[in-house]
C-alpha cells in the first residue's frame, strides 16, 4: 500500500484507514467491519475528532466500574484487534480481565488470527478460541449468542467496544453491566449500554488505561460514589449537545 504524506491534512485518519484496509486483507476483519470502521469516522468528524468532556466522564465512570467488578471482561472483534490489539492487553493486564473473542462473522480463521495477535502483544489469557466451552446467552441465536464459560458467561462486568445494539441488550438481560465504545450516540449499542463512551476507540482506551490506574488507589467507597452518580441518558444528552453546538456554529459561520 502507498505511504501516507506525513504532511497530508488527513494523515491520521488515513492512517486508521489503512490499518483497517489491511487487518481485513489479512482476514482479520470482515468486510462489514470495514463499513462499520465509516460510520465511525462519520460520527468522529462530527465530535470534532477529539474527546468531548462527556466522554472523558464516561471514561472515568467505566474505569471505576471495571476497577469495582467481581469478573470484568473485555470483548474483542477485528476492529477492535486492527485498531487498539496493544491496548486493550494493557487494559486487560491493569485490571487482571481475560480478554474474550467476539465475532459477528466468526470462522476458525479469523478467531485464530486474532487469537495470535493478542498474544503477540503480550496477552495472558485470550477466551473465546476454538477450542473452548461456550454457553448460549438468552436472547440470541447463532454464533453471536456465545460466551465463554470461563468469561462473559459468568461475567459481571463487560467492556465491548465497537458492539451491535441487540448483543448489547442481550448482555443486559443477562444481568452484565455493559460498558461501550460507541462513536454513535444514538445508535442502539449507546442507549442500551450502562456506560457509553461517545469516543474513537483509539482515544479512548489510552484514555481509560491512565483513569484505571489513578483510581485503582482510591476507597471503594470513593469508586462506589463516582458510579452512583454517573448517569448515562444524561451524559449522552451532552453529547449530542456538543455535536449540535457545532452543527449551529458551522451554520453561523
Ligand atoms: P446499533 O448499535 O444501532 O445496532 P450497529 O451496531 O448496527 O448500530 P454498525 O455500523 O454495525 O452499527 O456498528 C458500527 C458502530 O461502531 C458504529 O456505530 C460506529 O460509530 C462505531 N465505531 C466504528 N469505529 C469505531 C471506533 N474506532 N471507535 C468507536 N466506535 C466506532
Ligand atoms: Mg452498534
Amino acid at each position: 500500500m502507498q505511504d501516507i504524506p506525513q504532511n497530508h491534512p488527513r494523515y491520521h485518519s488515513l492512517i486508521l484507514r489503512k490499518k483497517i484496509s489491511e487487518a481485513h486483507k489479512n482476514g482479520v476483519l470482515a468486510e462489514s467491519g470495514l463499513i462499520a470502521h465509516g460510520r465511525g469516522e462519520a460520527f468522529d468528524y462530527l465530535l470534532g475528532e477529539k474527546t468531548i468532556p462527556p466522554a472523558k466522564k464516561a471514561i472515568e465512570a467505566a474505569a471505576t466500574q471495571l476497577l469495582l467488578a467481581k469478573h470484568p471482561v473485555i470483548s474483542v472483534n477485528g476492529n477492535t484487534t486492527a485498531l487498539s490489539a496493544r491496548e486493550v492487553v494493557q487494559l486487560s493486564s491493569e485490571i487482571e480481565a481475560p480478554l474474550e473473542i467476539n465475532l459477528f462473522y466468526r470462522t476458525p480463521d479469523r478467531v485464530d488470527k486474532i487469537e495470535k495477535i493478542l498474544k503477540n502483544n503480550g496477552a495472558k489469557k485470550v477466551l473465546g478460541s476454538i477450542n473452548q466451552k461456550y454457553l448460549p446467552l438468552n436472547g440470541l441465536e447463532g454464533p453471536r449468542s456465545l460466551a465463554s464459560m470461563e468469561g462473559i458467561y459468568q461475567a459481571d462486568v463487560v467492556l465491548v467496544p465497537l458492539e451491535d445494539g441487540d448483543r448489547v441488550q442481550a448482555l443486559q438481560d443477562n444481568g452484565k453491566t455493559v460498558i461501550t465504545v460507541e462513536l454513535n450516540p444514538i445508535s442502539r449499542t449507546a442507549k442500551t449500554s450502562s456506560i457509553t463512551i461517545v469516543d474513537n476507540l483509539i482515544r479512548a482506551l489510552p484514555l481509560l488505561i491512565k483513569q484505571v490506574q489513578k483510581l485503582k488507589v482510591q476507597e471503594r467507597s470513593r469508586l462506589v460514589e463516582i458510579v452512583e452518580k454517573f448517569d448515562n441518558q444524561e451524559n449522552l444528552k451532552k453529547s449530542l449537545e456538543f455535536i449540535l453546538a457545532d452543527f449551529k456554529d458551522s451554520v453561523r459561520s
